[in-house]
């Protein structure tokens, strides 16, 4: 055995992409791989790559499929990991009620330890993970991602925390105003409508058709461009006040989120990731700002340290790695300690 401590076989199914990490003990990535997933993305066309990538990492580093302390794989949707199946991914083909964890077995046998989680609430365990080593004294931590919707996560004493049906953590569809813009999940004000990247460019485009004066209007007023994220954030740095001003209101919603984060399950880091955070401290500081506001004042309450994610899109299979180590730390043989 060329590594002293078993690896860890961490691979983060996405719509558009998988990234998969070998790593050890100490979360050190031995072989990483990160390929496009399959156009057809049925739980075949899928499984099948998940497979191949499995045979290829363990190749590179000189040890079988079976050597591995434990295989572990996120996916955007709604996972039972106890029962071993993936209940719905909108993202992907085909994917509902699929036994995963029997299907990987069956294909690479018995002995090869196979769990599964919600992409998310790996990634949160990622972020832990690496924070950890910066500060050993935190155990509660929570991640907010604010892309096309919220994903978030939440890692309590060190673990995942999944909830009674692995539902938990969706900070996302905390809601944050009364009688609030109407979300897809059926509820009224959820933090999503308001925080996400595409909830900011949404009010930057529906402020400028209402007449708001910005250096963004150009991009409105052609049919042929599509406003971006992106675009806000470059035009928040150039000085566009109403770009500034956008992202200072879904700040002020996030750190809404985050006090409540707090009051309920006293979170010591909220880590808050997505394409947004290029943001830098024009989306940080006022989310801190707003966090002192906001926080109640009945205790020297020490702040939760809310930074933007160092990891990135690592996070997800540096978790899901974790996650299997953890699963699996009653040793080979054993059913995951879900
Ligand atoms: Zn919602």
């Amino acid at each position: 055995m060329p590594h002293t401590h078993p690896l860890c076989l961490g691979l983060d199914v996405g719509g558009s992409g998988i990234k998969a990490g070998l790593l050890d003990a100490d979360d050190k990535v031995i072989v990483s791989r990160n390929v496009p997933t399959p156009v057809n993305s049925t739980p075949r066309a899928v499984l099948d790559v998940l497979v191949k990538l499995t045979g290829e990492m363990t190749a590179e580093a000189g040890i079988k499929s079976a050597d591995l302390a434990g295989i572990g794989i996120g996916f955007p949707g709604l996972v039972d990991a106890r029962a071993g199946v993936v209940k719905a991914c909108v993202n992907l083909q085909d994917w509902h009620n699929i036994p995963v964890t029997t299907m990987l077995v069956n294909r690479m046998g018995a002995n090869v330890p196979v769990t599964i989680a919600n992409d998310a609430n790996a990634a949160a365990l990622g972020e832990h993970r690496h924070y950890h080593k910066i500060n050993p004294k935190i155990e509660h931590l929570a991640l907010i991602t604010l892309g096309t919707g919220v994903g978030s996560g939440i890692v309590l004493n060190g673990r995942m925390f999944e909830g009674g049906t692995g539902l938990a953590g969706e900070v996302g569809h905390m809601i944050v105003r009364a009688n609030g813009r109407k979300c897809a999940c059926g509820q009224y004000g959820c933090l999503e409508r308001y925080a996400s990247a595409s909830a900011i460019v949404g009010r930057v485009r529906e402020m400028i058709e209402r007449g708001s004066e910005s250096l963004l209007t150009f991009v409105v007023d052609d049919p042929s461009r599509k406003l971006t994220a992106e675009n806000v954030v470059t035009a928040a740095r150039e000085g566009d006040a109403l770009s500034r001003r956008i992202i200072d209101e879904a700040a002020e919603f996030l750190a809404i989120g985050c006090v409540n984060l707090c009051r309920v399950i006293d979170l010591q880091a909220i880590i808050i990731g997505g394409g947004i955070t290029g943001a830098g401290d024009l989306l940080l500081k006022p989310v801190l700002d707003n966090f002192r506001i906001q926080n109640w004042s009945v205790a020297e309450a020490p702040m939760p340290d809310i930074r933007l994610t160092s990891l990135g899109g690592d996070a997800g299979f540096v978790g899901c790695a974790a996650m299997a180590r953890q699963r699996f730390a009653a040793g080979p043989g054993t059913p995951p300690q879900v």
